[in-house]
């Protein structure tokens, strides 16, 4: 065996990423005595500036916003209490087809080689056995979350450190009924009807079919953690739908982390129910 901490290492996009999408597995993974380490590349600065003022409009200063959601970032790995937060520091590139993509230091722009050398640098440093991230769709397609992916990919090639690699996904029976409770609580997201048929323009699916994901997570125990996590930043508008679930109905949705594991070292069967299932 090895005489150095079980590392998991988490590479998300920008701040509050960390809580919704692997909050769970950073708070049990730390209880369980793993050290965790979150990689943020950017600083967030197209989210909402306080009062939900979004980029463009007047009063959102985007130096101050980036600021404000260091400081969320920072009470959130508290919460959870993750053992090194490394910030890469790029510029927020905002959605698909914003002028912010381009912006000088964006992270969308910048070129993959680049930044896949400084992540390389880290995994070298921190030797994660476990690294998580998005899939090659960002999950949702946001560009932030794709250039993620894409620099952690290129890391780990370039490195070949980690055991086992994850990407975030979500299991589709769980987005039909998260799809049947938002619309209960009457939120206005535009989520598909279960079983309807894929929109012809729409984008890559979010999500995979249940027998396609290889890797479930309980982290109920952690749902509080999360839940507070998440309350870190409760700057961000759309944080504030999970926020009003109130803390029992948000672990019982939010409970359960899903996985893909797309490469792996150990031959640990799948479907599994742990990131390091064949490392101890
Ligand atoms: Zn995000």
């Amino acid at each position: 065996m090895v005489d150095r901490p079980l590392t998991l290492m988490a590479v998300h996009a920008h701040p509050d990423d960390e809580a919704t999408g692997t909050g769970g597995v950073l708070a049990r993974y730390a209880a369980e005595g793993i050290r965790t380490v979150l990689v943020t590349c950017t600083d967030g600065s197209c989210g909402d500036a306080p009062g939900g003022i979004k980029p463009g409009e007047p009063g959102h200063d985007p130096a101050a916003v980036a600021a404000l959601r260091r400081e969320e970032l920072e009470a959130a790995c508290r919460v959870l209490k993750v053992g090194d937060l490394e910030l890469l520091g790029y510029a927020d590139s905002g959605m698909m087809g914003w002028p912010q993509n381009d912006a000088p230091g964006a992270f969308w722009t910048t070129p993959v080689p680049e930044a896949a050398a400084r992540l390389a640098e880290l995994m070298r440093y921190y030797r994660p056995d476990v690294v998580v991230t998005y899939d090659e769709n960002g999950f949702y397609g946001h560009p932030d979350h794709i250039q993620a992916h894409r620099i952690t990919m290129a890391a780990v090639a370039e490195t070949g450190i980690p055991a086992k690699v994850y990407w975030t996904t979500a299991p589709r029976s769980a987005m039909a009924e998260f799809g049947r409770i938002v619309r209960e609580l009457g939120g206005d997201w535009d989520l598909p009807e279960e079983d309807a048929p894929p929109a012809e323009d729409a984008a890559a699916p979010i999500g995979l079919p249940d027998e396609e994901i290889s890797t479930w997570v309980d982290v109920t125990e952690f749902g509080p953690a999360k839940y507070e996590a998440l309350k870190a930043h409760a700057s961000q508008s759309e944080n504030i739908f999970f926020l009003n679930l109130g803390v029992e109905r948000f672990t019982q949705l939010m409970g359960r982390e899903t996985f893909v594991r797309v490469q792996d070292s150990t031959g640990a069967p799948v479907p599994e129910d742990d990131l390091f299932a064949g490392l101890r």
